[in-house]
């Protein structure tokens, strides 16, 4: 086993109420960290208790946006087991991640281990009411304390923990979605397939507009003809059109979503036709015209399943499926579910 420090607090801290968790707002009482130095590799993993970080104001993080990120959650099952969903999934996307920030590479076996003994540690701070769950942050920044334009060398891996609320309090609601045709959120060749800040900062301007609107997530189209539909807020898509369910192809554009790859092996276990290919703005259109478009749904760790009721495109609205859940969108949802709590059986082992 690999050997990690752990420091446990003196200081617990009130747990916060339970119906009003929302997401990201509380954090546990303990975190994850492991040094990054050149001459020593990531070294020194520990878990310590909840803390501020001190850095550099010149730390490479801060101008260069040199950060990788990852998003996963832990679940409390019925009969009080903690499930991780896919962890190993999350620490593989991290390590692709790095790899496009020049960021050196973390032993993933070292980060699951950790993962479970942090969570381990803070396992009292797993909420238990249907649809909350503890939201996992692994992330890594530049630490150098250097203004030159390069790739540092010195870098912080942390793991912090935080429980969060159901997404959807009523079950789940269809969302409202602009489609985005003067912004993009990645161009080929650029980092839209990296989880990495600097994608969602660049994401804000189009989501604030399409919030000034009264549309809840923009819909991404490419970078390159502004034809093709990408992602939906900081979701991967989805349309069923006669039957079919498609979702974009990963064109190194598209963030891989673990949720996503969930969605594509279950539709296939349930001999639901899914195609993985290029899909227009035109071809969703006239789908809806020849009365073909079905459903439509966002997928992420988040939200699980967002359907959408509404796509907004240049003037004209599309309404899916008479702005209801899709019956595909809803069986989705439920098997999803009931394997990340423990209520179905996993026949695919994704969860430890
Ligand atoms: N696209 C983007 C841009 C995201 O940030 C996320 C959330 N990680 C997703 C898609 C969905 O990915 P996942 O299913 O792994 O949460």
């Amino acid at each position: 086993m690999i050997e990690i420090k752990t420091e446990l607090t003196t200081n617990k801290k009130q747990k916060p109420d339970l119906n009003n968790l929302g997401f990201g707002r509380f954090f546990t009482d303990h975190m994850f960290v492991l040094d990054y130095k050149e001459d020593k590799g990531w070294h020194d993993p520990r878990i310590i208790p909840y803390q501020p970080i001190s850095l550099d104001p010149a730390a490479k993080v801060f101008h260069y946006s040199q950060t990788v990120f990852e998003g996963l959650k832990a679940y409390l099952t019925v009969d009080k087991r903690v499930l991780l969903f896919r962890p190993e999934s999350n620490f593989k996307r991290l390590n692709v991640s790095n790899e496009r920030l020049c960021i050196p590479a973390i032993n993933e076996e070292l980060a699951l281990e950790a993962l479970k003994q942090l969570v381990a540690v803070d396992r009292d701070w797993i909420p238990s009411t249907p649809g909350t769950s503890l939201y996992i942050r692994p992330f890594i920044i530049a630490t150098d304390p250097c203004l030159g334009v390069s790739s540092a060398k010195q870098f912080q891996f942390i793991m912090i923990l935080s429980p969060v609320g159901s997404y959807y309090k009523d079950g789940i609601k269809p969302v409202r979605i602009l489609v985005e045709d003067y912004y993009v959120r990645a161009a080929p060749g650029g980092t839209g397939a990296a989880k990495t800040g600097g994608n969602y900062a660049s994401s804000l301007k189009g989501q604030e507009m399409a919030s000034k609107d009264g549309y809840e997530q923009t819909l991404w189209l490419d970078g390159k003809e502004k034809r093709y539909v990408e992602e939906v807020g900081s979701m991967n898509i989805f349309f069923k059109i006669n039957g079919t369910v498609i979702t974009p192809a990963l064109n190194g554009s598209i963030l891989p979503g673990i949720t996503r790859d969930s969605m594509i092996q279950l539709l296939k276990a349930k001999k639901i036709a899914v195609e993985e290919r290029r899909i227009s703005i035109n071809e969703i259109v006239e789908a809806y015209h020849n009365g073909a478009l079905e459903e439509a749904f966002g997928t992420g760790t988040a939200a699980v399943i967002s359907p959408i009721g509404e796509l907004k495109w240049l003037d004209e609205k599309i309404i899916i499926n008479n702005s209801e859940i899709g019956e595909v969108t809803q069986m989705l949802y439920d098997t999803l579910i009931g394997i990340q709590n423990g209520s179905l059986k996993d026949e695919f082992s994704w969860t430890i």
